[in-house]
C-alpha cells in the first residue's frame, strides 16, 4: 500500500471571517491546532503535499463564471459580508483557491495512482457553496470541484460523495442534483442550518435516486447514526460501484461541537473511517477526504488524528458503542424512501 497523502497550504490560514464578524467560529486556529498536533506526531506517517491554487477554469467545473468573478472582485476590493454567516477579506481569494485546488489536486494524484488514500486539511470549507452562491462559511465547493474534475477531466463515470458534516451539504446536492455520475449521500442534523436536505428529496431528472439525504434529529448519537450509515449508505455505496470516493469530512457532529446538537464520539468518526477503508479496499478504488466543519478546534484535531490511522490500516477501528438490534424508525423510513432505487434492507 502506498503512503497516504496529506494536502495543505499555509494560505488556508489567512482567511479570517473575524475581520468582519468578531467571534466567528470559522477561525484560522482550527487548522493551526490541527497542524500543530499532526506535526507533533510526525504527520502520522502521511506524506505532505502542497495544495496548489485551483484555476478559474477548474472552479467553473462546479461554479458559474459570474460567481467566481464575484468572489474574486469582492476580495480584491477588500472584502465584506456575503450573508450573515459568510465573510471574505482580501486574502480569502487565495485561501479559497488553495482549498479548492487541494481537493482537485488530491483527486488528480489519486487517479494518477500516486496514492490510494488522501486527506485535504483546508479551509474555507466548501459543501454549502452552490454553483452560483457562497453561503455558510463556504466560498467554492471544494469537493464538488474535485468530483466534477474527476468526471470532466479524468473520464470517470461514477463518483461517490459522502458528506458526514453535521450540516446538510446543500451546495454539493444542488450542483449534482440532476446528474447520475455523482451519488451524493449526506448524513446531517435537521432542523439545523441551512434547513435543506429532507429525506424525501432524491434528486431530479436523470439524477433521480442519486441524492440520498439522511437527516437525524438533534441529540442523535452513534447508534442511530451508524445504523443509517450501515443500513443505507453502505449498501447504496456498494451497489453504485463508484470509481472514486470523496468525503466531505466535517467533524461538527461530535458531541462537543458548539454549532450543532449531535452526540457522536471521536471514535464514531474512526468507525466510519473503518467502513470507508473496507469499501474502497474491497473495490480497489481511491479514497479522498476533504475537511469541512468542526468548530471545537481541539476536538477537530483529535478526530482527524483518530480517523487517519484507521483509514491507513494502521489501527483497527474502535468497537461501536451499541450494536444495532432491529431497525429503528429513521432507518425504516430511509429504507422505504430509497429502497426503490437501491438494494437496501
Ligand atoms: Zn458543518
Amino acid at each position: 500500500m502506498s503512503v497516504p497523502l496529506y494536502f495543505s497550504d499555509p494560505a488556508c490560514m489567512t482567511h479570517d471571517p473575524r475581520e468582519f464578524s468578531p467571534g466567528h467560529p470559522d477561525t484560522p486556529e482550527r487548522l493551526l491546532v490541527l497542524e500543530r498536533v499532526l506535526a507533533e506526531r510526525d504527520w502520522l506517517g502521511w506524506a505532505r503535499r502542497a495544495a496548489p491554487r485551483a484555476s478559474e477554469a477548474e472552479l467553473e467545473l462546479a461554479h458559474t463564471p459570474a460567481h467566481v468573478r464575484f468572489i474574486r472582485e469582492l476580495c480584491e476590493h477588500g472584502g465584506g459580508a456575503i450573508d450573515a454567516d459568510t465573510f471574505v477579506g482580501r486574502p480569502s481569494w487565495v485561501a479559497a483557491l488553495h482549498a479548492a485546488g487541494a481537493a482537485r489536486e488530491l483527486t488528480r494524484a489519486l487517479l494518477a495512482g500516486e496514492g490510494q488514500l488522501a486527506f485535504a486539511g483546508v479551509r474555507p470549507s466548501g459543501h454549502h457553496a452552490e454553483a452560483g452562491r457562497a453561503m455558510g462559511f463556504c466560498l467554492f465547493n471544494n469537493v464538488a470541484v474535485a468530483a466534477a474534475a474527476a468526471i470532466a477531466e479524468h473520464g470517470l463515470e461514477r463518483v461517490l460523495v459522502i458528506d458526514w458534516d453535521v450540516h446538510h451539504g446543500n451546495g454539493t446536492e444542488q450542483i449534482f442534483a440532476s446528474r447520475s455520475d455523482v451519488l451524493f449521500v449526506s448524513l446531517h442534523q435537521a432542523p439545523l442550518y441551512p434547513g435543506t436536505g429532507p429525506l424525501e428529496y432524491v434528486g431530479e431528472g436523470p439524477g433521480e435516486g442519486y441524492t440520498i439525504n439522511l437527516p437525524v434529529p438533534p441529540g442523535t448519537g452513534e447508534g442511530v447514526w451508524m445504523e443509517l450509515f450501515d443500513r443505507v449508505l453502505m449498501p447504496a455505496a456498494r451497489a453504485y460501484a463508484p470509481q472514486l470516493v470523496l468525503v466531505s469530512a466535517g467533524f461538527d457532529a461530535h458531541a462537543a461541537d458548539p454549532l450543532a446538537g449531535c452526540l457522536l464520539r471521536t471514535e464514531t468518526f474512526a468507525i466510519m473511517a473503518g467502513r470507508l477503508r473496507e469499501l474502497t479496499l474491497a473495490a480497489a478504488i481511491p479514497l479522498g477526504l476533504v475537511l469541512e466543519g468542526g468548530y471545537d478546534r481541539d476536538v477537530l484535531a483529535e478526530c482527524v488524528c483518530a480517523v487517519l490511522p484507521v483509514l491507513a490500516g494502521e489501527q483497527e477501528p474502535p468497537a461501536p458503542l451499541v450494536t444495532a438490534s432491529g431497525t429503528g424508525r429513521l432507518t425504516e423510513r430511509a429504507i422505504a424512501r430509497h429502497g426503490g432505487y437501491w438494494p437496501l434492507g
